[in-house]
């Protein structure tokens, strides 16, 4: 089974091509206009989309060396996402598929930031059912109990800014540009995680709340500030280092709680914010600290990328799960 894959819910547009749960090729165009912006401009996102979607296909078809008469049939991300970013992937999805005359297969994105561990890689051992996923983006932060591929269910989630977003808005107030999740791990490696302290928010049961931190370390710099101009680059990678130290034990906290209330732990992360160092570590270090087995994905499968959206358009196929051109794009989707 060959499997085309297309990813744009946001601002990277991406392709891939897999051969059942092998991926062959998983091309992404960043787009780096949003950067001046300190943020994605979602009508930027749609034009570039439109400029970088028959390239990046074409581009993973012949990495792949797949003919598009050889495909099996298409996935696209059906949401969530931005709506005009959305809308580019799936209308050339259905076109794609009419003109091929093979099946559609519309994938949730949350659900292929999680099924993204079944891609087949040498040596990656594959969670078994049921774990834990935690899934870290720019806009989610869930704890989801999956019981099997498509049989998910949500018992933890931000109740206001995601992991993603508490990492790039930080990131903004210490003047590192967009996105500054990436920039935060690479000062925070050559930091002192206790360093500074910043109090961890109270929310009850499985939920998080990221909206706080942001404000006490906005306070804490504009303090600072204050008496010493100097303060941020005199002590970046120290800053850093303890705002990614407070987000991860926040995270940790109710990973333990899920895994109490569960039973179960095997605990799987996906998302953009997965890339991060310093949570890589600390879950490894939880294999033997607290007998979990965790999986973290390949670096590429992380962030937004095709490979993920083509991996459950495989699981989706062996079903027969298809769609017609009817279907439609949404902004907000539940699994
Ligand atoms: P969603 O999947 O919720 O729709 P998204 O697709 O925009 O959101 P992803 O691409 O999955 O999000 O993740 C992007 C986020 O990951 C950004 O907020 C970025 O700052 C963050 N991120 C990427 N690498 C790192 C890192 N090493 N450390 C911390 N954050 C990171
Ligand atoms: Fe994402």
């Amino acid at each position: 089974v060959y499997i085309l894959a297309i990813e744009s819910s946001c601002d990277d547009t991406a392709a891939a091509v897999l051969c059942n749960d092998k991926v062959l090729s998983n091309v992404v165009a960043n787009q780096l206009v949003h950067t001046q912006y300190g943020g994605v401009v979602p009508e930027l996102a749609s034009r570039a989309h439109q400029q970088n979607i028959v390239p990046v296909i074409d581009a993973a078809l012949k990495k792949a060396n797949i003919s598009k008469e050889q495909l099996s049939a298409i996935a696209f991300t059906q949401g969530p996402g931005l709506m005009g970013s959305l809308l580019v992937g799936s209308s050339f999805a259905k076109s794609m598929a009419l003109a091929l005359n093979i099946p559609l297969i519309a994938v949730n994105h949350m659900q292929a930031h999680i099924l993204a561990h079944f891609i087949d890689e040498e040596g990656y051992d594959k969670p078994e059912f049921p774990f834990i996923a935690l899934t870290i983006s720019g806009g989610h932060t869930q704890i989801v109990r999956v019981d099997n591929y498509f049989d998910m269910t949500i018992i933890g989630e931000t109740t206001d800014d995601a992991v993603g977003e508490a990492f790039d808005k930080t990131a903004k107030i210490l003047g590192l540009p967009y996105p500054g999740g990436p920039l935060v791990d690479k000062n925070a490696q050559l930091g002192n995680p206790k360093a500074f302290k910043f109090t961890k928010p109270k929310v009850p049961g499985l939920d998080f709340s990221f909206s706080g931190l942001k404000t006490a370390i906005l306070y804490f710099i504009q303090k600072n500030k204050a008496e010493n101009p100097n303060f941020i680059d005199e002590n970046i990678n120290d800053i850093c280092a303890s705002i990614q130290y407070t987000i991860i034990e926040i995270l940790m906290d109710k990973l333990k709680m899920a895994v109490k209330e569960t039973g179960i732990k095997q605990i799987a992360i996906g998302g953009g914010v997965s890339a991060n160092s310093g949570i890589r570590n600390t879950l490894k270090e939880a294999e033997a600290k607290y007998g979990w087995k965790t999986f973290v994905p390949k670096f590429e499968y992380t962030t937004d990328n095709a490979a993920m959206i083509g991996i459950v358009g495989y699981q989706k196929f062996l079903s027969q799960n298809f769609e017609n051109a009817s279907v439609v794009s949404k902004a907000r989707i539940q699994f």
